[in-house]
């Protein structure tokens, strides 16, 4: 299983699906990516290998930023349904998760009580949460850090906003996730061998903190919202 995200000024599609293939070694039963133009978001996923999620890919749809997975199915059967990314009510929130949320049963029954969900993942309490959320603090970075607060369990996790085409929201807790540094853009990957045909250059994330990825910069913060200042990157090899 395997997550990927770009954000720059090139189209991300084949980013996306070339860094997806690159995880395939990982295993997988079904993989999917978003991607966002003009405040529409595209969702291709397919229970199935990359090569199939490449034919189900709209090819005439440019956009500068999205997210992919390969999913390793543990809370709901391999299924088009269950494959991420999934997507909040309104269709507004997207997300993709590698791990396992252990509380995801008592978040649903304390937030999501007026939501009807449309997978039986524990991935998409995550996305819905974070509307939940967002309706009332009407800030999608706080919403975002307030609900990976009430998570428990491990995840790798990025998600996009419908409503902006600048971001890309990470968090880690015990799987592994890497920002990747580019000259006008950014990338996020589980493994740095996903986006080595694109950099060498590697952030490494510690449990717990959250990333806001934008194509000219970096911002890492810790749940409290304060600032991470230095960061060193690393040179990644081909091994
Ligand atoms: N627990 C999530 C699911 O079953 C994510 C699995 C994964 O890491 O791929 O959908």
């Amino acid at each position: 299983c395997g997550i990927v995200g770009y954000i720059g000024y090139d189209d991300s599609k084949e980013i996306l699906l070339k860094g997806l293939e690159k995880l395939e070694y990982r295993g997988y039963d079904s993989a999917g990516i978003a991607t966002l133009s003009d405040k529409d978001v595209y969702i291709s996923k397919v229970k199935g290998r990359i090569a199939q999620l490449r034919e189900a890919v709209d090819s005439n749809v440019k956009a500068t930023l999205g997210i992919g997975h390969t999913r390793w199915a543990t809370h709901g059967p391999p299924s088009q349904e269950n494959a991420h990314p999934h997507q909040s009510q309104s269709g507004r929130f997207n997300i993709v998760h590698n791990g396992v949320i252990e509380n995801y049963l008592e978040v649903r029954d304390e937030y999501l009580s007026n939501v009807e969900l449309k997978s039986q993942t524990d991935t998409e309490i995550i996305v819905q949460l974070i509307e939940v959320l967002y309706n009332e603090m009407k800030d999608v970075a706080a919403a975002f850090r307030k609900a990976v607060e009430l998570l428990k369990g491990s995840y790798a996790i990025a998600l996009i906003d419908a409503e902006d085409e600048d971001t890309i929201y990470i968090a880690k807790n015990k799987s592994p996730l890497l920002v990747g540094l580019g000259d006008g853009f950014n990338v996020v990957a589980s493994d740095s061998m996903a986006m080595l045909q694109v950099t060498d250059q590697y952030l490494e994330l510690m449990d717990k903190e959250t990333v806001l990825l934008r194509r000219e910069s970096v911002e890492i913060l810790k749940l409290d919202g304060s600032v991470v200042e230095e960061r060193e990157p690393f040179t990644a090899e081909l091994n």
